[in-house]
């Protein structure tokens, strides 16, 4: 067994008393969303002979068609697009934007900037990349208010009638600010259907996914997307991505994944569809198995001295805890604690580096069954001040309690810790 000091053993014990009124509220959420998922599954009586991959055009794979019809049941949505073919959360993301938008109409990010990965995806006028400026849509984002809500006074001056769709990240991603829970992004939604009733609603659902009881699709959201290898994935999904949402909007997304009227109707499964089933079954409990990890790391690194956002005892609408660590070896070493505590390449230490997507060099725990999965127990960090690692996932409590244990243990044995009696 790993020896950790009594001091962080003590840490860890108390912050667990602290904490355990919160975790009946999320017990009570990963019912709720499990009872949902497996309902969907009898609505359309998911059988057997569904999880057989196809091969070649695979037109009528039942388990595929089948598959999107329970995505959209669960998500309270017309249509639903749920594909190994997606790359990434970025590429489902950008798959969903390019299907929508045409050259001449405008984008608009209400929620600030939008995760790291889209910088590249937006792109600028005439980059040559294929971006979406390159093909001549318009892009423009309002900054949230120092208090972290929407600029609608901003928003009010930004929409134009070309303004086609509207852009909510629903989680932090790397940004010190709250993530928006499913009822301030339905209160978003109806603003701007104020302002412009025709205008498409698009969130980047990313990590918020049965964190609550309701998904943005069921509060208005026009459209909304994310990935595999994050929450609905459910630690099983191999890879790929969902995009849910109207069902004209989700077919257009379609053409862009494959081609103008084949859309869904084709592409091969291959070997996925059970991981993609049985990690959709299995998605609420580990949800909620990660967002008691975190609400324990917010109370454990608050006692150690390091500011948490949220803190333990705020309401939760995605996976991500974020440590603001004031110093970059104590973040390298939180990161490297983490891999530590892995049972995949526990062994490896990480170093930072420049990952392609990103603006800074990012230091990465990924010890992980799927390569980046992060529902899994993982941590992210840019190496810029202020020093913030984003930790997020954890398929069980007690390996999230047993990484926070390691990490701190590492810090402590290189003095990066205050230990006072
Ligand atoms: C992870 C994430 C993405 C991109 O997904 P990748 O799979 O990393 O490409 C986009 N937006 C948000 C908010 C995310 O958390």
């Amino acid at each position: 067994m790993a020896a950790f000091s009594e001091e962080i053993v003590r840490w860890v014990q108390e912050a667990e008393e602290q904490v355990t009124d919160r975790f009946r509220e999320l017990d009570r959420i990963a019912d709720l969303n499990q009872w949902k998922v497996i309902e969907a599954f009898q609505k359309f009586q998911v059988s057997d002979f569904h999880f057989a991959g196809s091969t070649g055009y695979a037109y009528n794979d039942r388990g595929r068609e089948i598959l999107d019809q329970v995505y959209a049941e669960v998500f309270g949505a017309e249509a639903a697009l749920v594909r190994p073919h997606f790359a990434s959360g970025t590429h489902t993301i950008a798959t969903a934007l390019f299907g929508v938008l045409r050259p001449g109409d405008g984008l608009l990010y209400i929620s600030g900037t939008p995760y790291d990965t889209l910088h590249k995806v937006i792109g600028t006028p005439g980059d040559g990349t294929g971006s979406l400026q390159d093909f001549g849509i318009n892009y423009d984002e309002v900054p949230l208010l120092a208090d972290g809500t929407v600029d609608w006074d901003s928003v009010g001056d930004k929409m134009t009638d070309h303004t086609k769709v509207i852009g909510i990240q629903r989680s932090r991603g790397y940004d010190w600010r709250d993530s928006f829970s499913v009822a301030e992004i339905g209160e978003m939604v109806a603003r701007v259907k104020r302002l412009h009733p025709d205008c498409i609603v698009f969130v980047d659902n990313c990590y918020g996914e049965f964190t609550e009881e309701l998904e943005p699709t069921q509060v208005g959201a026009d459209l909304i997307a994310g990935s595999l290898i994050k929450n609905p994935g459910g630690g099983l999904a191999e890879t790929g991505g969902y995009i849910c949402g109207k069902a004209k909007l989700v077919e257009l997304a379609a053409y862009r994944l494959t081609a103008p009227g084949i859309g869904g109707e084709v592409g091969a499964m291959l070997g996925t569809t059970r991981g993609i089933y049985q990690g959709l079954f299995l998605a609420p409990v580990m949800v909620g198995q990660a967002v008691k990890g975190s609400i324990l790391a917010a109370a454990v690194f608050a006692k150690a001295g390091f500011l948490s956002r949220p803190a333990w005892d705020a309401k939760r609408t995605d996976l991500i805890q974020a440590i603001s660590f004031g110093r970059e070896e104590q973040l390298v070493a939180f990161v490297q604690g983490i891999q530590r505590a892995a049972a995949v390449d526990g062994h490896v230490v990480p170093e930072a580096w420049d990952m392609p997507g990103y603006e800074h060099p990012v230091i990465m725990a990924a010890g992980t069954f799927i390569q980046g999965g992060s529902l899994e127990l993982s941590a992210d960090a840019p190496i810029r001040e202020p020093y913030i690692a984003y930790m997020q996932g954890g398929l069980t409590y007690s390996h999230v309690k047993f990484g926070i244990l390691t990490a701190l243990q590492l810090m402590l044995e290189r003095k990066l810790l205050e230990i006072s009696g």
